[in-house]
């Protein structure tokens, strides 16, 4: 193992992958040396998500960011040789009334920023979900009641939207980093680090759990629900450190629907959060669980589906009930606590500290983006390809300038 870097990525997931694929493409010539607790590259929340990709935000930075991404999602293939299951197939939000109105008056500016969607009637969400009923005629009262569900009267649908596998995209990252430039780039695993070493304001290195120390003249913390914790016990204190913490979300894998046409349905959300999508032969569906603690709870609560997630998909796609569980699994997000979105760029108290962390949800869809922000960054000093990201600077948090996202799942 090297012990002298240039740079130290923390992270073996589709963040740390994307940084290092892009410093390399970008020119970057010194040596770079990743570490990865697991004995797997992506073994975490990057091989557990959804694998959505959408560029419908609120917030400009975000929109520039997951266009930036998919644009180079669809490029993947071309660029690599490796086919990373791109599949721009569409979201589709469905809306209640009160909701409607400001969505409608939203388009503009999704037009404006070159965000293609379009406005659906609810007989065009009908069409485009087999088997979905917008209105309630079908319902009993006592269970429109219980489940406090409205009428659709609209449908927000991204046409550049759509999923992808994750894993073998920041598998092909470190893959293709280590066969094109080995020999500047070291990938290790099974290696936690166990702190970062910080002197008179400036990082000189990391220490491993084994307590080897590896000096390295910047160090980037990609290491996603982990990275608060791992700066604590790098000594930065609590005003210093990012305001991340880890929240588990469950994913359950279903058999689909025997409806004809379903196959083909987008990224669909529908009552209450509930999302879901075409997954091979079966359906993805998750929802944010409410009252979830923070902490590393990974456990697949399967009645959290039974009683909170199928009861909305059954009431607004009569069959769902016969729609088993086949799998299903917890995984974390590591939650920006201020405002929903990634904390990217240098530490402003520490020199050469890099951070690229609290994605809240939507990390794997601003991977190549941000691996191209930070790999500017460090080389010329600016964000070029997307200025915006300097506003998820970790510096906003002092300047009372939080990029407060409503879109979020
Ligand atoms: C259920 C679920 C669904 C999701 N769906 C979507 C979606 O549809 N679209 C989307 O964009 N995002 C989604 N996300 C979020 C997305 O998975 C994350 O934002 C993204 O994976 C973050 O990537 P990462 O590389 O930062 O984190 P990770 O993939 O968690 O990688 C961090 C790595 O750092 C390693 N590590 C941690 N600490 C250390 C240490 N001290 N030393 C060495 N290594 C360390 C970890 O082992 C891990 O491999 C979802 C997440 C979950 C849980």
């Amino acid at each position: 193992m090297r012990t002298e870097n240039d740079i130290v990525i923390i992270g073996g997931g589709i963040i740390g992958g994307s940084i290092l694929f892009n410093l390399l493409k970008d020119g970057f010539k010194g040596k770079i040396s990743v570490f990865e607790k697991k004995g797997a590259l992506s073994d975490e929340s990057t091989a557990l998500s959804a694998g959505g990709f959408r560029n419908i935000w609120s917030t400009v930075v975000n929109m520039k960011l997951t266009s930036y991404s998919i644009e180079s999602f669809k490029n993947f293939k071309e660029e690599t040789g490796i086919s990373i299951g791109f599949e721009q197939r569409g979201y589709l939000f469905t809306y209640y009334k009160n909701e409607w109105e400001k969505i409608v008056d939203f388009k503009k500016f999704w037009d404006e920023s070159g965000v293609r969607t379009e406005l659906l009637t609810p007989e065009e969400v009908e069409k485009m979900v087999p088997g979905l009923k917008a209105g309630l005629e079908h319902l009993d009262k006592d269970i429109i009641d219980m489940l406090t569900i409205e009428e659709i009267v609209g449908g927000l649908y991204g046409t550049d939207c759509g999923i992808f596998n994750p894993t073998a995209c920041a598998i092909a990252y470190f893959e293709k980093s280590l066969e094109n430039f080995g020999e500047i780039v070291e990938i290790n695993k099974n290696k936690e680090v166990k702190k970062i070493s910080i002197k008179d304001g400036k990082v000189d290195g990391v220490f491993l759990e084994s307590d080897e120390f590896i000096a390295a003249e910047k160090v980037i913390v990609a290491a996603g629900a982990f990275s608060t914790d791992l700066l604590e016990r790098s000594g930065i204190s609590e005003e210093q450190n990012i305001p991340v913490v880890p929240i588990k979300r469950m994913l359950f894998l279903v058999n689909r629907p025997p409806i004809e046409g379903f196959e083909k349905i987008p990224m669909v959300i529908i009552d209450n959060g509930v999302y879901f999508h075409p997954e091979a032969d079966d359906l993805l569906v998750g929802r944010a669980k409410e009252d979830q603690k923070p902490g590393y709870d990974y456990d697949m609560e399967k009645n959290y589906y039974i009683d909170e997630m199928n009861t909305y998909m059954q009431a607004r796609i009569p069959g769902m009930e016969y729609c088993r569980i086949k799998n299903g699994w917890g995984g974390l997000y590591a939650v920006n606590t201020l405002d929903e979105n990634a904390i990217i760029g240098e530490h402003p108290d520490i020199l050469n500290l890099f951070l690229a962390v609290g994605f809240s949800g939507h990390g794997v869809m601003e991977a190549p983006a941000v691996g191209k922000c930070i790999s500017e960054k460090i080389i010329r000093g600016y964000y070029i390809s997307v200025p915006e990201a300097e506003s998820l600077e970790f510096k906003r948090f002092r300047e009372g300038k939080l990029v407060k996202e409503t879109i979020v799942i």
